[in-house]
């Protein structure tokens, strides 16, 4: 198998057969703009200095400055952040936000640091980063381990560091130091709007139909939850340690709560009292994805769907809250079965949207009601599911390569805008 990125970039060799773009648009989507790896130093709660790795890599920026997360993960690597920077330049330009991607991550097991250890981290990390970030440069945000408070810190660090209130170079931040309100739900509530605008299409809009959602984190949890809210049956759910299945569906508010005071869904298994107001039974995150739901919802990590279990996968659609959940073998043998593959850069893109809407806040100075931020997300979801459907249905091609090829046509204009080559020889 290659590398994580060299499988993403296969994706992108599907849209280049639907859209015609200059050769210029394909040599300058093949590397990185920039990569930085640094070496952070932390002092650790016993006295010991430490070092972690980190990185950011800014993959694209014709579009405008480079946009994407921070993720703090044991298994954070340079190939991992790029093909995570490469994701959302094309999720940026399938949402028409005026970014390019990038992301970031240090090679680290949060959950193992005190909060001490961890602030002092995610300090570190942007002293370490210096001015490779910047409100018109690269723009960080949360991701996987990473919420509010570290954003926070970040930002503080950022300020301190070039002397001045600079808001606007990370969002996800507390509300409290200029974060948006919608921002910690909006992946999910984004979501929510791509799964409202394609179950219909498919006939699965009705209160039977049952959904699997692998992760509960911030994506997951709240997704579950709308569901829930929607009237629909959410029959099995995981976190990192395991899961909970229950085929006449769950209590997601009553689980939820559990998560939220125990921080584990273990909790909710069979523990006498939790057991029998909650009955369901334990599930691993492997049996869960090839569970006999209608829609199954990755929501955790990347590759869960590949050729070792695509085939035995039974739900009819896949909406994928995770960025590159299903590899591309994966996806292959999925769409082959007939199951409807909804992609990362679509279905997730509700938080950098309302990322987006912060950062826009920030440089204005001047801050919107929920009922705005809402209305506008689930105007742009709504309008962008659609286009890619309707490429869909137009080159008869799977979801995932419509929204490159949407994405890539917006990406390509952008950069011929700046001149091609059939331009300069006077061609055009
Ligand atoms: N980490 C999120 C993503 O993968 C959000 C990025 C952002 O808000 O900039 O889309």
């Amino acid at each position: 198998m290659g590398t994580l990125f060299s499988d993403a970039e296969r994706h992108l060799q599907k849209a280049f057969e639907h859209i015609e773009v200059s050769p210029d648009t394909i040599e300058r989507l093949k590397y990185p703009k920039a990569s930085i790896k640094v070496r952070v130093p932390v002092r650790m709660d016993n006295g010991d200095l430490k070092f972690f790795e980190g990185y950011r890599v800014r993959f694209d920026d014709t579009r405008g400055p480079t946009k994407g997360g921070i993720r703090f993960h044991p298994n954070v690597s340079q190939d991992e952040v790029a093909s995570l920077a490469y994701w959302m330049t094309f999720k940026c330009a399938v949402l028409d936000l005026p970014y390019g991607g990038g992301k970031g991550g240090i090679t680290v097991d949060p959950k193992k640091l005190s909060r001490f250890e961890l602030e002092r981290l995610s300090r570190a990390y942007i002293n370490a980063l210096g001015d490779f970030i910047g409100p018109d440069i690269d723009i960080p945000a949360p991701d996987v381990y990473t919420n509010a408070m570290i954003m926070g810190w970040m930002m503080d660090q950022y300020n301190t560091i070039h002397r001045r209130i600079a808001p606007a170079v990370i969002t996800g931040k507390p509300l409290a130091m200029g974060g948006s309100v919608g921002r910690e739900d909006a992946t999910a509530t984004g979501a929510f709007h791509t799964i409202q605008a394609i179950l219909p299409k498919i006939n699965l809009d009705s209160p039977e139909t049952t959904f699997a959602i692998q992760g509960f984190g911030n994506a997951g949890a709240i997704l579950a939850g709308l569901l829930h809210k929607a009237g629909y049956k959410v029959v099995a759910v995981s976190d990192s340690k395991g899961g909970i299945h229950n085929a006449d569906g769950l209590d997601i508010p009553a689980v939820r709560d559990h998560k939220e005071t125990s921080r584990t869904l273990e909790s909710v298994y069979c523990k006498d009292d939790v057991c029998t107001l909650y009955p369901s039974d334990r599930i691993s995150n492997h049996d869960l994805l090839e569970l006999d739901v209608d829609v199954l919802i990755p929501a955790a990590l990347e590759n869960q769907l590949t050729a070792d279990n695509a085939a035995n996968i039974k739900a009819k659609a896949v909406f994928e809250v995770a960025n590159g959940p299903t590899s591309y073998d994966g996806e292959e043998i999925m769409v082959n079965n007939g199951i409807l593959v909804v992609p990362d850069i679509l279905t997730n893109a509700g938080g950098v949207t309302v990322s987006y809407f912060e950062w826009v806040q920030n440089r204005s100075g001047y801050y919107w009601t929920l009922d705005e931020v809402n209305q506008r997300l689930e105007e742009r979801m709504v309008r962008e599911t659609e286009n890619v459907w309707s490429i869909t249905k137009e080159k008869g091609c799977s979801m995932r390569t419509a929204a490159y090829i949407h994405a890539l046509g917006r990406i390509s204009e952008a950069m011929d805008a700046r001149g091609t080559k059939d331009y300069y020889l006077n061609k055009v």
